[in-house]
């Protein structure tokens, strides 16, 4: 019949929840907490916001996060409309009373006359006898759901991390030391062959430096995180240092393929690489140095490192638990698990990354789903909207990302949790011009080609929706 079982009444269940029930179908929404509970959250409610209150910026004409927002307004979004009413002051963000947000979706959902909710960990996968079922387990997915999911789609495809290594203000670099090269000199794509910061160390600062991460002090694993395996590539440069006095030099810190241009009768024994970071060309990272290391560590220990005496940085390294599996590779374009369509996935257990992106990949989920229980056709939303390009990259479509963006659609390999952004939307067709017909440049080329992009996503949601289409955003 026209059941729906959704496992997880996060952002992205809940609204999920909400659509389906809407749409006409029934609802069982399987919810652990109170009865089992996530390293993050602190109540029992729906919807609870774990960090941060804020949802980002609300313009919805130059800025995506914000066009989403009212993409997910006109589809009837619960999350947005209670987000609305619980609304606090922070200037163009939108940022909320979590507590008064949190008790709203659950009352709302609870009061739905299609939505049941049950309070239960789903410790395995869920049956097929359920029919159509919604995973939206989010960042912190329990242990025995996880497993079972890497056991069904395999070893590689579901990450447990997000790594992040330590960014640094290129301005802060001594290239009196420091050097800019590619390895081999190769230039990738839109490269120049020297697109790499180098820092050399010696065997004696090599040494040092290796002892120095396996004694600095670490940000103690919570228990939860000791036994969760490392997802392959993102293993902490400490847990590297550790296996054994080689392993950073055949690793991030190998030295072939580079000359030291201040030196050049003097290989460097070992190389640690930064590769930049920004557009801008202002903050550049160092590669492979992901790390749990305390964050006074990391300045004292990576600051013993040639050319990086003065550096300072922008973010430190760290390592955080984040379930997600590989979309691009295991998900169909409405979200279905390809090895058993009767799984849908969504909110951030599919790779995107922030409360509003989880809630609107629950959006459509929630859509798709009832739409299948209830013998309608499912159509995707075209990909020039903010909420389709979102779905398209997660589901791996291969529309061409605009040429001056680093992002593209993504590729299962190198996929990564992302929020939405204007790089994941298609290429205008033209350049956007100014009204009296003047070639536009910089900033106010910049911010044209935005409201373009707005402008096109709100003409392409109101032909998907069958509706007249909206007012044009001011000139
Ligand atoms: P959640 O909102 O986490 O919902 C998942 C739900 O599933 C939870 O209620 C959980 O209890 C339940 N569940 C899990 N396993 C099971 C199971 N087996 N059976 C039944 N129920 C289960 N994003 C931001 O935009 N801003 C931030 O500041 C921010 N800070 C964050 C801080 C932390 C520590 C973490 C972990 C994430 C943060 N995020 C932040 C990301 C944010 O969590 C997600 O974007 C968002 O909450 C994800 O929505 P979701 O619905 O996918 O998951």
């Amino acid at each position: 019949g026209g059941r729906i079982h959704i496992v997880g009444g996060g952002l992205a269940g809940s609204e999920a929840a909400w659509q389906a029930a809407e749409a006409g179908a029934e609802v069982v929404l399987h919810e652990m907490r109170p009865v089992r509970a996530t390293e993050a959250h602190r109540t029992d409610g729906l919807a609870e916001l774990v960090c941060s209150n804020s949802f980002r910026s609300d313009d919805a004409e130059a800025n995506a996060v914000g066009l989403i927002h009212q993409e997910m307004r006109r589809l009837g979004s619960l999350v947005m409309r209670e987000a609305d009413r619980h609304k606090v002051p922070a200037g163009s963000a939108l940022a909320v009373d979590r507590d008064g947000f949190s008790g709203a979706v659950t009352a709302a959902i609870a009061a739905h006359p299609r939505i049941s909710i049950l309070r239960e960990e789903v410790a395995g996968l869920p049956p097929e006898d359920w029919g159509r079922t919604i995973i939206a387990t989010g960042p912190l997915t329990s242990p025995a759901l996880a497993e079972a999911i890497r056991d069904l789609t395999g070893e590689g495809e579901l990450a447990f991390f997000d790594a992040i290594a330590p960014i640094v203000y290129r301005e802060t670099i001594d290239m009196g030391v420091a050097w800019f090269q590619s390895r081999y000199d190769k230039a990738g794509p839109g490269g120049t062959g020297a697109d790499y910061i180098n820092c050399p160390l010696s065997r004696e600062q090599y040494e040092a430096f290796v002892d120095a991460l396996i004694a600095g002090e670490k940000t103690s694993f919570k228990e939860w995180e000791a036994s969760t395996p490392y997802f392959d590539g993102c293993l902490p440069i400490e847990v590297m240092a550790e296996r054994g006095p080689e392993t950073l030099r055949w690793g991030p810190m190998k030295p072939v393929g580079l000359t030291n241009p201040h030196r050049p009768d003097e290989r460097p024994y070992a190389v640690v690489q930064l590769r930049q970071d920004n557009a801008l060309g202002t903050l550049f990272n160092l590669v492979g140095f992901q790390t749990k290391l305390k964050h006074g560590e990391q300045v004292r220990i990576f600051r013993t490192i040639p050319g990086l005496e003065h550096a300072e940085f922008a973010r430190l390294g760290g390592l955080h638990r984040n379930t997600y599996i590989n979309s691009p590779k295991l998900l169909d374009g409405t979200l279905r698990l390809k090895l058993r369509p009767d799984l849908r996935f969504a909110g951030q257990i599919t790779g995107c990354e922030g409360y509003v992106e989880s809630a609107a990949v629950g959006l459509m989920a929630g859509r798709f789903a009832a739409a299948e229980v209830l013998g309608r056709a499912v159509e995707p939303p075209p990909p020039t909207t903010a909420i389709g390009a979102l779905i398209n990259h997660i589901t791996g479509g291969h529309i061409a990302a605009e040429p001056d963006e680093e992002v593209s659609a993504a590729k299962p390999r190198s996929f990564q949790p992302m929020n939405v952004n204007f790089g994941l939307f298609p290429p205008l067709e033209r350049a956007p011009k100014s009204p009296d017909g003047r070639r536009l440049r910089g900033s106010e080329k910049a911010l044209a080609r935005k409201r373009a992009l707005t402008d096109r996503a709100r003409a392409d949601l109101s032909r998907w929706l069958g509706e007249e289409p909206l007012p044009q955003a001011a000139e």
